[in-house]
């Protein structure tokens, strides 16, 4: 048995916003339209340009055999693409229902650095948790807040807390590069552990370890895994907390492929995603294209030069 790491199949997380602080696409309604189109074209390179445009066009194709099959549901829901000046699709205003793209310019920079097969593990590292830090902010706009009544030094004051406990719960191993960053701004989160390892038979992700806290079906669950590959790990996982009571699930990547979010998409549409990137493509290896390749062995320094 081979053990996953983390996105060693290709399957990982993701989450969801609006347009707020940290611009986002909002998979429902135009709210980041405007906000989308302010951003300058010359912000992105031309290669990142490019990359967008075919993973579009992946998700078109994607939509024109749904249109033939009449049944999925996803891609029927894709939202009319918006061209920005220079006549380049801009993804933010294509995301799936229940796809939600944190768009911010310090995620674009960060996102950039760890995708730099020149940065250190020691810079990796501190990029992906601050990239964490940064998505979390987003991930969490719409959990539910119950009033608490404190006293300040002067008066009575009706604040807020939030309404459930929250759990993280990474993907072994790559998961892990995660959790100190969410638990930067969740500092009262449990941190639960999902491990999977790949059948060599079957091809798929299977359980071999499962440790999450006895209140996971009244908490708020961030399951987390930097690259959505396949999505097979992730649905493994999302089926496993499912069956062990999680109710309120929330899946976070950095990067997605329509490949993975399609296959999540599917098994659990009930569940939210929230990604910094939706690249184009897998390889025959199942890593994303272009991506940032092993996340886990770049993270750990265990990395062994890959292809090209
Ligand atoms: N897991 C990774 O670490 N990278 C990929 O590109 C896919 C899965």
């Amino acid at each position: 048995m081979e053990a996953l790491a983390g996105g060693e199949t290709g399957a990982e997380a993701g989450v969801a916003v609006g347009a707020g602080a940290i611009g986002t696409t909002r998979v429902t309604g135009a709210g980041s339209c405007a906000h989308a189109a302010a951003a300058p074209a010359t912000a992105r390179t031309a290669q990142t340009e490019k990359h967008a445009s075919m993973a579009l066009g992946g998700f078109m194709a994607e939509r024109d055999h749904a249109g033939l099959c009449g049944k999925m549901q996803l891609v029927a829901t894709w939202r009319l693409c918006f061209v920005n000046a220079i006549g380049v699709p801009d993804l933010r205003q294509t995301s799936p229902e229940g796809v939600t793209v944190i768009d911010h310019p310090l995620i674009r920079v960060k996102l950039t650095i760890v995708r730099d097969r020149g940065t250190s593990s020691e810079e990796f590292r501190r990029e992906l948790k601050e990239l964490a830090t940064l998505m979390t902010f987003e991930v969490a706009r719409d959990f539910e807040t119950v009033v608490r009544e404190v006293e300040t030094p002067l008066a009575p004051y009706a604040g807020a807390a939030l309404a459930r406990p929250v759990i993280i719960a990474p993907i072994l191993r790559a998961g892990l590069s995660f959790v100190d960053g969410m638990l930067q701004v969740l500092s009262n989160a449990s941190v639960g552990h999902i491990g999977m390892y790949r059948n060599e038979e079957t091809h798929r992700p299977e359980s071999y370890y499962f440790k999450l806290p006895s209140h996971l079906s009244t908490a708020e669950v961030l399951v987390v895994d930097p690259m959505l590959a396949t999505g097979w790990s992730a649905t493994g996982a999302i089926t496993q907390l499912k069956a062990n009571g999680a109710r309120y699930l929330r899946y976070v990547c950095l990067v997605s492929c329509p490949a993975g979010l399609k296959q999540l998409r599917e098994a659990h549409p009930d569940v939210p995603i929230f990604t910094a990137a939706i690249d184009p493509e897998l390889n025959t290896n199942a890593y994303i294209v272009p991506g940032l390749g092993d996340a886990g062995d770049r993270y750990f320094g265990t990395y062994s030069v890959m292809g090209g």
